[in-house]
This record gives C-alpha cells, sequence and structure tokens, in this order.
C-alpha cells in the first residue's frame, strides 16, 4: 500500500470518528425526541456515514472498494437492534449497488455480516445495559466476517488481496471497537445526565441551584411551586427578591450571601412562611456552597423542605409535655415512675416532699431497694422492722410490691399517714402514687371514736350509768342461749325500790333520781362476779343477770343488796320505815330445764316480786324452775 492509501484511510477514520462523536453529542441535544425516532434518525445518519466512507474508499482493483463502513453499521446495529440494522445497512447497501463493479457482491454481504453481527449481539444484550466486552465482541465479529466475506470475490482477485486481508481484518477489528467505545461513552454519559436530571426534576424537596450572583440557574419542578411560578423554568435568571416579599428576600439574600462568602452553611433552617391561602406552611432549608474542580465558587445548591406535618408534631410534642409537666407539678399527690428493674426513672416535687427523711434521695436514677433501706436506716416509716432478717423480707415484700397492683397506708415517724398505690403498665414500668391522707386518717379515727361513743350511749341508761333496757334484752337472750347449751342455771333478779312515788312526792323528782342513782350504785356492788350484768329496767325498776347461779345464791345475792341498802339508811320520810328499801323477785333455771326464754324468766321473777310486795315490801321472793319438781316458792 502507498502513503496515499493510509491518508485515505486516515480520511476514513475521520469520517467514522465525526459521525460517532457528531451523533452521540446530537443524540443528547435530541431527547426531548420520542425513543423510536431518534433511532430511525441515528439509522439513517449512520447509513449516511457509511456512504461518506466509501465515498472516501480506496479503489485497490477497479469495482472493488476498501473502507471503515463496517465498523459505523456494525455499532449502530449493536446499539439500536434490528430496525436499527435494517435502515442503516439499506442505506449503505443502495449505495455500494450504485458503485458497482467486481467487488459488489462481497461488498453487499460484507455489509450484511457486519450489520448481521452488531444484531446478534445486541438480541444477546438484551434490555441490559451495554458493556465494554459487548462492543469487542461485535468488533471481532465484525472483523472476521467481513473478511470472510471476500471469499466471495473471483479467484485471482481473492489471491492478489490475500497478503492485504489479515492488516484489513485488524483495522475493521480496531475502527468497531473505537467507534463502539466512543458511543457507548456517550451512551452512558447521556444516561447518566438522564437520571441525575430525572433525580432533580421529580425529587419530592425543592431543589435548585444559584449563581454567584443569588439568581437561579437551576430549579426542579417542585421548586415552581414552592415559589409561586407555574413552570420552574420562569425562576432561571431571577433572585429572590423577585419572588419573595421583600423582607423575606432581604433575610434570603443575606444567608446566601453567608454561603456564598464561604462563611457557613444553612443547616436545617426552619421558616414559617404563610401562603396564599393564608396557611401557615414550615420549610427546612439547607443551602451549601458550590464549587468547581478548581476550587473556585460557582454558585449554592439548595435543598428546601416542607416540614409542616413533622412541625405540627413537634409543636403538638411541646405541648403536651407542658401540660403533663404542668399537671404532675401541680397535682396533690406525688407521682413516681419506676422502670422494670426497679430504678426511677421520673418523679415529681410532691412525691419527694411526702417522704421527710429519704426524699432527696429519690431522684431519677436511684433504685428501689435503696430508697426503702433508707428508709429502714433513717426510722421514716413507723412500724418498718429493723431486725436485718425481718427488714429484708421487708424490703422483699415492698419491691414485690413495684410489680402488681397494690395499695397500702404506711405511718411515718412524723405523724403523717401516706398512701402509696402501684400500677404496673404495659410496658413494664410501675406508677407509683403516693398521697398524704393525714386528715382522712384522723377522721377515720375520729369516727372510730364517735361510733364506739354512740354505741356505748345506745346501751347505757343516762342516769345510773347501767346498761339500759335494750342492752339488758340483748344480754339475756345472749345467757339464756349459752346456759341451755352449756346445760347451767341461771337466775334473774327484778328489784323494784318500795313506795317510791311518796319519795319523789316528797323530796322531789330530783332528789328522786338523786336516790336511784344511789340504789342502782349499791345493787352494782352487791354484784361480785364479772359475768354479772345490771341494768336500769325502768323506772325505779333495776334488773340482775346471773349466769351459772342456782337459786340459793342468787337469792344470797339479793338478800345481800336488800340488806345494804336497808343498812344505807337513805331517808324516806314517806316510808313507815324512815329509810328506803327495795324489794326483790328472783327466778331461777334449773340445770335441766332445756327449754328456756327471757320473757318466761322475767315473767317468773315478776311474779316473785309480786309476791315480795303483797307480804310486805323490803324483802326477797324467788321462784325456780326445774323440769322435775317445776314450781317452787321460796321464801
Ligand atoms: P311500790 O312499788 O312499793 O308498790 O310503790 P311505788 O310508789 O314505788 O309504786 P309505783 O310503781 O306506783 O311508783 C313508781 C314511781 O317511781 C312512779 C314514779 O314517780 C317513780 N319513778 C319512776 N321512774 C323514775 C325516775 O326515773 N325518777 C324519779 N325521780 N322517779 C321515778
Ligand atoms: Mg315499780
Ligand atoms: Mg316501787
Amino acid at each position: 500500500m502507498t502513503a496515499s492509501v493510509w491518508q485515505i484511510l486516515a480520511g476514513n477514520l475521520a469520517v467514522v470518528a465525526l459521525f460517532v462523536l457528531g451523533w452521540s453529542r446530537a443524540s443528547y441535544w435530541l431527547k426531548a425526541i420520542p425513543r423510536p425516532y431518534r433511532n430511525f434518525l441515528l439509522s439513517l445518519t449512520m447509513g449516511l456515514g457509511a456512504i461518506a466512507t466509501m465515498s472516501l474508499a480506496i479503489e485497490f482493483k477497479p469495482g472493488m472498494f476498501f473502507d471503515l463502513r463496517y465498523s459505523l453499521l456494525a455499532v449502530v446495529a449493536l446499539f439500536g437492534g434490528w430496525p436499527a440494522a435494517l435502515i442503516s445497512s439499506a442505506v449503505a447497501a443502495a449505495f455500494r449497488f450504485w458503485l458497482g463493479g467486481a467487488g459488489l457482491m462481497a461488498g453487499l454481504a460484507g455489509i450484511a455480516l457486519a450489520s448481521g453481527a452488531g444484531v446478534l449481539v445486541s438480541l444477546v444484550v438484551g434490555n441490559r445495559t451495554h458493556k465494554l466486552w459487548h462492543v469487542g465482541v461485535v468488533a471481532l465479529i465484525t472483523g472476521i466476517v467481513t473478511s470472510a466475506g471476500l471469499v466471495s470475490l473471483p479467484g485471482e482477485t481473492f489471491q492478489a488481496i490475500l497478503p492485504t486481508l489479515v492488516p484489513l481484518a485488524l483495522l475493521n477489528i480496531v475502527t468497531t471497537a473505537f467507534a463502539g467505545f466512543v458511543y457507548l461513552r456517550a451512551y452512558r454519559l447521556s444516561a447518566d445526565r438522564e437520571l441525575l436530571a430525572a433525580a432533580i426534576t421529580h425529587a419530592p424537596a425543592y431543589v435548585y441551584v444559584k449563581d454567584r450572583d443569588g439568581n437561579f440557574a437551576i430549579a426542579n419542578k417542585a421548586s415552581a411551586a414552592l415559589f409561586g411560578v407555574a413552570d420552574s423554568s420562569q425562576l432561571l435568571g431571577k433572585s429572590s427578591f423577585d419572588i419573595e416579599p421583600p423582607d423575606r428576600a432581604a433575610r434570603t439574600a443575606e444567608r446566601e450571601r453567608a454561603v456564598l462568602a464561604g462563611n457557613t452553611k444553612v443547616l436545617d433552617f426552619e421558616e414559617e412562611i404563610i401562603d396564599t391561602n393564608g396557611i401557615s406552611r414550615w420549610y427546612s432549608t439547607t443551602k451549601v456552597p458550590l464549587h468547581d474542580p478548581d476550587g473556585k465558587l460557582i454558585g449554592l445548591a439548595g435543598v428546601t423542605r416542607d416540614v409542616t406535618g413533622e412541625k405540627q408534631i413537634q409543636q403538638e410534642l411541646i405541648r403536651s409535655r407542658d401540660t403533663l409537666g404542668y399537671a404532675l407539678a401541680e397535682m396533690t399527690g406525688g407521682l413516681a415512675m419506676f422502670d422494670n428493674g426497679g430504678e426511677l426513672i421520673f418523679c415529681n416535687e410532691q412525691y419527694r416532699e411526702a417522704f421527710p427523711e429519704t426524699g432527696a434521695l429519690r431522684v431519677p436514677g436511684a433504685h428501689f431497694r435503696d430508697i426503702l433501706k433508707a428508709v429502714i436506716d433513717t426510722g421514716e416509716q413507723q412500724n418498718a422492722p429493723t431486725e436485718v432478717a425481718a427488714a429484708a423480707e421487708w424490703i422483699d415484700a415492698r419491691f414485690a410490691d413495684l410489680r402488681r397492683e397494690s395499695e397500702r397506708e404506711i405511718l411515718l415517724a412524723n405523724g403523717r399517714w401516706l398512701q402509696i398505690r402501684t400500677r404496673p403498665t404495659s410496658n413494664g414500668t410501675t406508677m407509683v402514687v403516693a398521697i398524704d391522707v393525714t386528715r382522712f386518717k384522723q377522721a377515720e379515727q375520729d369516727l372510730h371514736t364517735a361510733t364506739d361513743e354512740l354505741k356505748h350511749l345506745v346501751r347505757t341508761d343516762a342516769l345510773t350509768g347501767l346498761l339500759n333496757r335494750r342492752a339488758f334484752d340483748d344480754a339475756i337472750d345472749a345467757e339464756i342461749r349459752r346456759t341451755s347449751r352449756a346445760g347451767t342455771p341461771l337466775s334473774l333478779l327484778l328489784v323494784d325500790v318500795d313506795l317510791f312515788k311518796p319519795y319523789n312526792d316528797h323530796y322531789g323528782h330530783l332528789a328522786g333520781d338523786d336516790a336511784l342513782r344511789k340504789v342502782s350504785q349499791l345493787l352494782k356492788q352487791s354484784l361480785k362476779r364479772p359475768a354479772d350484768v345490771v341494768a336500769r329496767f325502768g323506772g325505779e325498776e333495776f334488773t340482775a343477770i346471773l349466769p351459772d347461779t342456782d337459786e340459793d345464791g342468787a337469792y344470797l345475792v339479793a338478800e345481800s343488796f336488800r340488806r345494804a341498802l336497808a343498812e344505807a339508811r337513805l331517808p324516806h320520810a314517806a316510808s313507815d320505815k324512815g329509810y328506803i328499801t327495795a324489794s326483790v323477785g328472783v327466778a331461777t333455771y334449773m340445770p335441766d330445764v332445756v327449754e328456756r326464754s327471757a320473757t318466761d324468766l322475767i315473767g317468773t321473777a315478776d311474779g316473785a316480786l309480786y309476791s315480795a310486795k303483797a307480804a310486805g315490801r323490803d324483802r326477797v321472793f324467788g321462784t325456780r324452775v326445774s323440769e322435775r319438781t317445776h314450781l317452787r316458792a321460796l321464801s
């Protein structure tokens, strides 16, 4: 080959480079055109490129041309698939046909084989991304098959070009690889740019770039809505002053100047903006300076997010925390929270103040067991055990209370009562409420005292202090039941002051009352057993229940009372004797009587009393009730 052959080859190479590079740039500009049309244009252009290379071909035998058309056809087939291969190869084949000559068939075969190699690999690649090795394989196949296509030449012609066969194949391989590599790079670069552009355009945040003068250079779709324009392109070249109210724009510009001066970044700057509908929205903005690879400041990039929802949650949280804090601070009781290990997480001031000795210890982080130990050591709580083993047991029990619902009232050494309630929660913590119940406790005790007093009053005779009739009724019923069960005797005395009406008439009612008090005291003193019961039966009548006492015993008691009264010589001017006397009726159930009744016993005693009165007063009459002998009067 001569020097001019190399020049032609260089020209060919230049054409291939021109078309591949030109197309890769053009395909970015034409990105708005739908892919099928773009593919069609690519195929057509590469077909024309093939024609261009053929026009610069070396005609090394008449009608036989060599050029680098295959590289373009193989590459367009690889990246455009069979439709692109069909169009480009048809264009190239038409031109080759027009050129004609001895190599026509070999030329057409070469065109078909090169396109076929590209299509073959493109089918293998399918929907996946093209790799460098795909290009390599296409280049190799193209170089080999297009050289093999020369076999179709007439024998002597083939013989003549045989020495150049390998260099020509290599040339095709290298050129195809080069064209494929250039196209692949451009293809990837534009894919990256498209990805980037899509990411910015469709980002859920407001993304924008401003130049050094603070004018928008890039703004994504969302930004248009944020800054109140119909399309983000309307923002380009504008500054904050063109789109924001003057005072806000001035503040924005000031912050951006600081970013551009390189002093600072704006990180999550929060700003409330009232939109055109008067609704408040919150935005969080981050702005960083942008530098070119040489480190020169070229502008700033900003990202603004609508954080209204987060802000609302945040404000709601603060509000509810404030409310809770206020409630805890103002509530009357003490409140504490322990975690499931027994560590104090939180408590209010009232809780601390409720414990005069260990309040200072009750702080977050303190362990419940240590607090309890201090309660024992300081003697803060009355009735808390001090002996070592009992104290340990007590601490265990109180600690166990933390894990269950419990309620206790404790008495402090200072005399105050605390009600302690524990409530475990579902998350393993326990709420402890401590309320000072001293006032209630006092009221409760006062009530107990009052009730006891009332009970006493209800059963006591106001004049004599003896049991009254109601208490007597209860007592006699109880003794009837008990003694009949036990099979023991039971006696009853019925005492009636003699001639008491005349006494009242003579001395007056107050003196009468006084006399009744004295008589009642004497009766009481005459009864020696603790089980004996003395009561005022009514008026100037008294009664005494003598359990486990037979008729002789009862008679002795009655008689000793009668004598004691007579010997007391309480003056009674209206009586012949000149002093107060009384008559006593006695009734006794003997042990063998099983059927006993209070009415019956009282009636019997009353009968005896009547007999005593009839017999002249100041005496004791008795009646024994027995199963065997039935009634027997004593005198
Ligand atoms: P006797 O029993 O010996 O037959 O005569 P008596 O005068 O005691 O009989 P009577 O039952 O008729 O009178 C009872 C009197 O006792 C009537 C009332 O004036 C007086 N009396 C009853 N209860 C009280 C009282 O609580 N205080 C005073 N001062 N007198 C009372
Ligand atoms: Mg009477
Ligand atoms: Mg009387």
